[in-house]
C-alpha cells in the first residue's frame, strides 16, 4: 500500500497510480460545497470510508488525501475479514465555517448518486450528527448516534480491537497471552487509551500512561491503578509493549533506534512515518509490530455491525477475530522475512484477488 504523494495533474494518471475505479468531484456553488468521493475498491463490498472535512493548501493535496485514504480503507476491510470495500470523501473548507444542515444534505444527495457503491461514515470534521443529516438524503451512511439506531461511539471497539491486537503479540513472543505481570506503555490516555487501560489493568498488566494533558494522564491513570510517565523522551522506556494511541508517525528514524520495547500495538493511525524503511528496521531489530490499520479495525467493525444489524455482541465476536489476524501477520513476517506491514497488505492483497476470481461467477 504506496502512500506517496503524487503532484501529476492528469487525472486518469492520478487513478491508475492508486489502482483507483472511480473518482467523483461534487460541486454547489451557492452552498460552497466542493467534495471529492473516491472509491478505491469494491471486490469485497461496497466502498466505506469517512467524510472529512477539512482546509487543504490545494485541491491537488485534497485530491491525494481522499486516494490515499480510500486505498487505505480497502486494505484494512480486507485484512479485518468484513465484506467491504475502500472509499473515502473530502469536503473542501474549514469545518466550522462552512458546514451547514443544507450543505450536508445536498453532499448526502451527491453520495446517493453513487447508488451505494460507495458509504459514508466519520472522519475529521465530522460527528455522528451529522450523519444523521446526511442521511435525510441517503441511506448509504454508518457511525450514527446510538439513540437513532446507530454504533454511537467506535471508540470502545477500537480499544477492544487493540487489546486483542496486543495479547496476540504477547503470545507470537512468549507462547501464552497472559497478561499478567506485562509491562504496557499507553502513550496517549484519549478516548481509545483510557478504554485500552481498562481492558489491561483488568488482567494485571502493569500499565504506564503518558499524556500532554496532564490532568487526563492523572485522571485515566488513578481511575485504573496505572503508573504515569511525566518525561518527555520515553522511548527508550524499557517495558514489553509500547501502545501507540496518541497520533502517527511516532516510529521512524529517531525513534525505533531507541526502543526497547518487545511489541509495538496501538490505535494510533499512520504509526511508521515510512511504511518500507521503518517498517523493515522494525523487523531487523526483532521487535514484533502488529500494524496499525488491522487492530484498530474495531471502528470499522462497529461500522460493519451497524450496516448489517448484528448485536453489540456480535460486534464483540468480530473485534476478537483481530486475535488470530494479527497472530497470521506476525508469523507470515518472520516467514518471509518481511515487514508486519507489508505481511498485513499481502493478506489483504490476497483475499482481494481470491474473491473477485469468485465474483465473475456469480449470478447477477
Ligand atoms: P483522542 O483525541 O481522544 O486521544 C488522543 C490523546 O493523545 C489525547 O488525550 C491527547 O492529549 C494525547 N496526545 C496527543 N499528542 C500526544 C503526545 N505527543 N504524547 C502523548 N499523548 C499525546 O483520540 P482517540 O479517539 O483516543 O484516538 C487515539 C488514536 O487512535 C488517534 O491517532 C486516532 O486517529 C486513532 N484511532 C482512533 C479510533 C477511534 O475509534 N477513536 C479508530 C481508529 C484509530
Amino acid at each position: 500500500m504506496s502512500t506517496d504523494n503524487k503532484t501529476n495533474s492528469d487525472i486518469f494518471s492520478l487513478l491508475s497510480h492508486f489502482h483507483h475505479q472511480k473518482i467523483a468531484f461534487c460541486s454547489d456553488e451557492a452552498l460552497g460545497l466542493k467534495a471529492i468521493i473516491t472509491v478505491h475498491d469494491t471486490t469485497l463490498g461496497p466502498a466505506i470510508g469517512g467524510t472529512r472535512i477539512l482546509e487543504y493548501k490545494t485541491e491537488q493535496d485534497a485530491i491525494n488525501d481522499s486516494l490515499r485514504l480510500s486505498k487505505a480503507m480497502t486494505y484494512k476491510s480486507a485484512i479485518t475479514g468484513v465484506n467491504l470495500g475502500g472509499g473515502n470523501a473530502v469536503i473542501i473548507g474549514n469545518n466550522s465555517r462552512i458546514k451547514t444542515e443544507a450543505l450536508l444534505r445536498r453532499f448526502g444527495q451527491f453520495v446517493h448518486e453513487l447508488r451505494g457503491t460507495y458509504i459514508t461514515s466519520l472522519d475529521i470534521g465530522t460527528t455522528p450528527r451529522d450523519m444523521e443529516i446526511i442521511k435525510m438524503e441517503t441511506p448509504h451512511v454508518a457511525g450514527l448516534p446510538a439513540s437513532v439506531g446507530g454504533s454511537g461511539d467506535s471508540s470502545p471497539f477500537t480499544a477492544k480491537s487493540v487489546y486483542f491486537g496486543i495479547k496476540a503479540g504477547i503470545r507470537e513472543m512468549f507462547g501464552n497471552d497472559s497478561l499478567a505481570g506485562r509491562t504496557i506503555w499507553v502513550q496517549g490516555s484519549g478516548q481509545v487509551g483510557e478504554g485500552l487501560v481498562s481492558l489491561l489493568r483488568k488482567e494485571n498488566a502493569k500499565v504506564y500512561v503518558s499524556d500532554i494533558v496532564v490532568d487526563r494522564m492523572v485522571y485515566v491513570a488513578n481511575r485504573y491503578g496505572a503508573e504515569v510517565i511525566k518525561a518527555n523522551n520515553i522511548y527508550n522506556m524499557d517495558v514489553d509493549v509500547y501502545a501507540p494511541c496518541a497520533l502517527g508517525g511516532t516510529l521512524n528514524d529517531d525513534t525505533i533506534p531507541k526502543l526497547k520495547c518487545k511489541i509495538i500495538a496501538g490505535s494510533a493511525n499512520n504509526q511508521l512515518k515510512d511504511e518500507d524503511k521503518n517498517g523493515k528496521m522494525l523487523l531487523d531489530r526483532g521487535i514484533l509490530y502488529a500494524p496499525d490499520y488491522l487492530i484498530n479495525a474495531g471502528g470499522l467493525i462497529s461500522c460493519y455491525s451497524e450496516l448489517a444489524g448484528y448485536s453489540t455482541s456480535r460486534t464483540l465476536e468480530l473485534a476478537e477475530n483481530i486475535y488470530e489476524a494479527t497472530r497470521s501477520v506476525i508469523r507470515k513476517s518472520k516467514e518471509e522475512q518481511i515487514s508486519a506491514h507489508q505481511a498485513a497488505n499481502k493478506i489483504a492483497e490476497d483475499r482481494i484477488n481470491s474473491i473477485k476470481s469468485i465474483n465473475n461467477h456469480r449470478r447477477r
